[in-house]
């Protein structure tokens, strides 16, 4: 199981928020110049089925639709070939570039921050963009036999609690939340992709 090795460096002048799931750095909200819908950008290869579902679900627990954009390329500018994986933070500062509501990038490539190992996802928190690498969920990752049915629901728990993030939601304490903060994949697989009362209350935006 995968665990969290390395240590956040010390807060700076932007606002993280940690996780083993994402790290967060808060970026402006400028409603005005975004466009109303929100986009599901896979990068590189990514099932078109799992990316129509994904957007169906997210459509639902957000109520606003998701478009699945055309796919962005695999982004060498991140890739670190010492540690063989792509700089999450990078690759997050690429998908700021779309004017949309909100921005979920998806990428079947190994993520990490220079601070931690690897990293599953990263939210600008109140901000606009997330992003996730579905590699970890696969249970192939871990030398066991491939599970479609855990690896969608892995990928959907990731990507609604990532872009949770970006409505301002931070760690609830609920463990069946979608929001809560998991130690490791069987947290993961015991919480729900749904939000609990309590985190539902919160502001939407
Ligand atoms: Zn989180
Ligand atoms: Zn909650």
């Amino acid at each position: 199981m995968p665990h969290l090795r390395g240590y956040p460096m010390a807060l700076g002048a932007f606002k993280y928020v940690f996780c083993i799931l994402f790290f967060g750095l808060a970026a402006p909200q400028n409603p005005t110049s975004m466009n109303n819908s929100a986009v599901i950008i896979p990068i590189g290869g990514i099932d078109r089925a799992t990316l129509d579902n994904l957007a169906t679900i997210l459509g639902k627990r957000f109520n606003l639709p998701f478009k699945v954009e055309v796919p962005m390329e695999i982004p060498d500018y991140a890739f670190n070939s010492d540690r063989g994986q792509y700089n999450s933070n990078d690759v997050l500062k690429e998908l700021r570039r779309y004017k949309k509501r909100r921005v979920l990038g998806i990428i079947d490539r190994d993520l990490y921050v220079p601070e931690l190992n690897f990293v599953f996802g990263q939210a600008d928190l109140q901000g606009q963009c997330a992003l996730i690498s579905t590699i970890r969920l696969r249970q192939e990752f871990y030398g066991l036999p491939e599970d479609d049915k855990i690896f969608f629901e892995r990928t959907v728990k990731e990507a609604v609690h990532e872009l949770g993030h970006t409505y301002g939601l931070r760690h609830c304490s609920n463990s069946k939340c979608v929001m809560f903060f998991s130690n490791s994949l069987p947290d993961t697989d015991r919480k729900e992709s749904s939000f609990c009362k309590s985190c539902l209350k919160e502001p939407a935006e």
